[in-house]
C-alpha cells in the first residue's frame, strides 16, 4: 500500500528553483534514500514533507490524507516522525526521562492528566529503549552517552508517536563507519517489523547502496534517476 505520495512538488526562492516537479511514492516498510549533491534540494524536500516549509505547488499525501502546507505539529500527529541532524536531547536527564519527555510533550497529553498514566509513559519509554537496544542505558544521564548511542536514543524518541512514516535527515552524519551500519540495520529492522516507511538523506554512498530499497537522485531540484541500488549504481 502507498504510504507517502508526492506529486509535482515545487519550491522556488526568488529565481532559484530549489525543488521542481518532484513526484514519487513510498510504500509501508520501504526504505527510500534521497541523494544528490549540495544544493540539489534535499533539505527543501524534507522541510516540505515535515511542514517546516510550504510548497509553491504540488501535493503531499500520507496514507491518503493531504498534509500539504500543514503545520509540523499537525503532520506529526498524522503519523509522520522525524529525527534531527543535531540531537535535541536533554543531557542532564536520564535516557529514559528523555523518551518520557517526548511521549508527554509530543501531544500524548493523557500522560499528564493521571498519575497512573505517568507509569504508563515510563513503561512505554522502557519498551522503546529496548526496541533500539538501549534498555541497559535507561537510568544513565543522557550527557554521558557516546554519539552513536545518542543517535539510537533519537530513533527511540522519533518512534514515540508510533509514526507510519519516518523522515531521517542525514541520520549517520558524524558517526564512525561501523556505527553507521549498526544504526541503519536497526532502522531497517524496525521499519520492516512495524511496516514503517523511511525516507532518508545520506552523503555516504556505501550506506545508501547497502541499506536503501530504492534510491531517488535529485539534481538542481529535479529527480534525474530512480531505482534499486543495483539500477542506480549501474547508471552512475
Ligand atoms: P540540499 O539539501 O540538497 O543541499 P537545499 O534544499 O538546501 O539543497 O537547497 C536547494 C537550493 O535552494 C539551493 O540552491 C539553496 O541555496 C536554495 N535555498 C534553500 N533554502 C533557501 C532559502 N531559505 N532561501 C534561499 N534559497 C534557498
Ligand atoms: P544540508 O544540505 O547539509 O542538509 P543545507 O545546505 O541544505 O544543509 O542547509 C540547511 C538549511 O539552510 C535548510 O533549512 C535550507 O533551507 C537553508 N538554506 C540553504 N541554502 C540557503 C540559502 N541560499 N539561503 C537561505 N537559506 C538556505
Amino acid at each position: 500500500p502507498t504510504l507517502l505520495s508526492v506529486e509535482g512538488l515545487t519550491k522556488s526562492y526568488g529565481g532559484v528553483h530549489a525543488v521542481r516537479g518532484v513526484s514519487f511514492e513510498l510504500r509501508a516498510g520501504e526504505i527510500l534514500a534521497l541523494i544528490g549533491p549540495n544544493g540539489a534540494g534535499k533539505s527543501t524536500c524534507f522541510d516540505m514533507l515535515n511542514g517546516q516549509n510550504i510548497p509553491d505547488s504540488g501535493r503531499i499525501r500520507v496514507l491518503g490524507a493531504e498534509t500539504t502546507g500543514k503545520k509540523p505539529r499537525v503532520i506529526w500527529r498524522m503519523g509522520v516522525g522525524r529525527t534531527f541532524q543535531i540531537a535535541a536531547t536533554f543531557p542532564t536527564m536520564t535516557v529514559r526521562e528523555n523518551v518520557q519527555v517526548a511521549l508527554v510533550s509530543h501531544g500524548q497529553q493523557l500522560f499528564n492528566l493521571w498519575a497512573s498514566t505517568a507509569r504508563h509513559a515510563r513503561d512505554e519509554a522502557g519498551r522503546l529503549l529496548d526496541l533500539v537496544g538501549m534498555g541497559a542505558y535507561a537510568e544513565r544521564p543522557c550527557g554521558e552517552l557516546a554519539y552513536g548511542d545518542v543517535k539510537r536514543l533519537e530513533l527511540a524518541i522519533a518512534l514515540a508517536n508510533q509514526p507510519k512514516l519516518l523522515l531521517m535527515d542525514e541520520p549517520t552524519a558524524g558517526m564512525a563507519p561501523r556505527e553507521r551500519v549498526e544504526l541503519m540495520r536497526l532502522t531497517a529492522r524496525i521499519a520492516r517489523e512495524q511496516s514503517i516507511g523511511v525516507l532518508f538523506t545520506e552523503h555516504d554512498m556505501d550506506v545508501v547502496f547497502e541499506h536503501a530499497d530504492r534510491i531517488l537522485v535529485l539534481n538542481r531540484g529535479t529527480l534525474i534517476a530512480e531505482g534499486s541500488p543495483e539500477e542506480v549504481r549501474g547508471n552512475a
